[in-house]
């Protein structure tokens, strides 16, 4: 495969080798949902562009990909405006949020991912019915901190209860689901158990009707991801190779 030249000092790999990535995880994913007793198409793949350069993410959006995550509130501006030509594009906020940035996260990101607090629910929800289209809701998700690993953003699960209360007094906001990141492992079994304990949790707090989406795996467990349950797989270097540093 030929490296093309990237923004800056970074390399990227090429459309082609994006577009094939794609295809390859869409059938991986899908024969995963089969196995698993599912419809293929209960399983929406996110692209997760963060820190890869703009002509990555044009050559996923040529090759059909919508839905695209980023983890900070000033890469995500940035791009979204200097992608605001692809008008199918959907972004994905998947990166934990200050309040002071909420502001701006809401004007980018259909879909967010990381809401933790009731302090956040209630900014973000005030920030999105300020926006100059206030009927658009924003889908809301919950990120749990499932192994309540200490310096790791999330809530805990003792928390969730009045979380999903105050997403659902915001009129901006619209209640989706639950998300989590399970601690680092180089085996992707290990995920398996925080996996099943967020299906728990959505089965605690009002089942899928309340709760639809699950967000949850990444490159390497993503497979383990929608065994369990998953309806959003978040997916970075499969797709794009390995981050630019
Ligand atoms: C970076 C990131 C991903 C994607 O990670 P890969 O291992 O590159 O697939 C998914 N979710 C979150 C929250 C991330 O920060």
């Amino acid at each position: 495969m030929l490296l093309e030249p990237g923004t800056g000092n970074t390399a990227v790999i090429s459309a082609s080798q994006i577009a094939e990535n794609l295809r390859n995880i869409r059938e991986r994913i899908a024969e995963t949902a089969r196995r698993s007793g599912r419809a293929p198409d209960s399983v929406q793949l996110l692209a997760v562009s963060k820190r890869q350069p703009l002509e990555s993410i044009r050559a996923a959006y040529a090759a059909g990909q919508r839905a695209f995550g980023e983890n900070y509130a000033q890469e995500l501006v940035a791009r979204s405006e200097q992608l605001s030509d692809l008008p199918e594009l959907e972004w994905h906020m998947i990166g934990h949020i200050q309040t002071n940035k909420a502001r701006h996260v809401v004007r980018s990101a259909r879909w967010i991912h990381t809401l933790d607090s009731v302090k956040l629910v209630r900014e973000v929800g005030k920030r999105a019915r300020a926006l100059e289209a206030p009927q658009v809701q924003r889908f809301a998700l919950v990120e749990v901190n499932v192994a309540q690993e200490p310096q790791k953003s999330g809530c805990s699960p003792s928390e969730l209860w009045e979380i999903l209360e105050a997403i659902e007094q915001e009129p901006s906001l619209r209640l989706s689901g639950l998300m989590t990141v399970p601690p680092r492992s180089d085996n992707p079994e290990a995920s398996q158990h925080f996996f099943e304990e967020l299906v728990h949790l959505q089965q605690q707090h009002g089942g899928r009707s309340r709760l639809p989406e699950l967000s949850m795996g990444m490159s390497s467990d993503f497979e383990v991801a929608i065994a369990a349950g998953a309806t959003i797989v978040r997916i970075g270097s499969a797709v794009f190779g390995p981050r630019p540093s």
